[in-house]
């Protein structure tokens, strides 16, 4: 199967958002986005097919500009087993706190989300999301016919009872892995 991928759109003036304009009208936000929009999701190895629905709240705490992120939907990652495309599934939700710096304090039961909350990316914000609920090493379950593992000694096993015990995932998680990387990713952009 050949992949296509779409030229990265730099996101349009509609993906910047007034975040406290909405957080004081308590504005409710839908967005359906694909890879096309996820410029960091693509560099973590995210292939197409990946679409995320997100829904985000806006709302305020003690007058600081609030989210509730939720996300919905596919992520397309190479399997760290075999390399074919894997479908991986995000139900992610999320309190997050818009600050302007990542020194800012941040209260409790919230997740700190840098950002200038007059021209916030909703694009950003929810690829933040889709980052954090991705696996660090994705690979298809155990006994998927899809996955085209090799008979390599050093590839897990793929007998379905075997994957969830520690030993098993253990092995999985020693192959680091380019996607390992994520938390560099989502360091290397709270830096900017
Ligand atoms: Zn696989």
């Amino acid at each position: 199967m050949a992949h296509y991928y779409t030229r990265p759109m730099s996101p349009g003036p509609a993906d910047q958002v007034n975040a406290k304009e909405l957080a004081a009208r308590a504005a409710v936000v839908e967005r359906h986005l694909d890879l096309a929009q996820f410029d960091r999701v693509r560099e973590a190895g995210g292939l197409p097919g990946t679409r995320i629905d997100a829904q985000l709240r806006f709302g305020l705490f003690d007058g600081r500009t609030t989210v509730d992120v939720r996300v919905d939907g596919v992520a397309m990652v190479p399997c760290q087993r075999c390399l074919q495309p894997c479908a991986t599934d995000v139900d992610e939700a999320a309190q997050v706190i818009v600050v302007r710096d990542e020194d800012e304090d941040v209260p409790g039961g919230f997740e700190p989300f840098v950002a200038q909350p007059e021209q916030l990316s909703l694009a950003a914000l929810i690829e933040e999301q889709v980052l954090l609920a991705l696996p660090l090493v994705p690979t298809h379950a155990a006994g998927d016919p899809q996955c085209r593992a090799s008979s390599d000694a050093e590839v897990v096993p793929l007998v379905p009872s075997d994957a969830d015990r520690p030993a098993a995932k253990a092995a999985v998680e020693e192959k680091q892995t380019p996607f390992a990387n994520l938390r560099e990713l989502l360091e290397k952009k709270n830096e900017r």
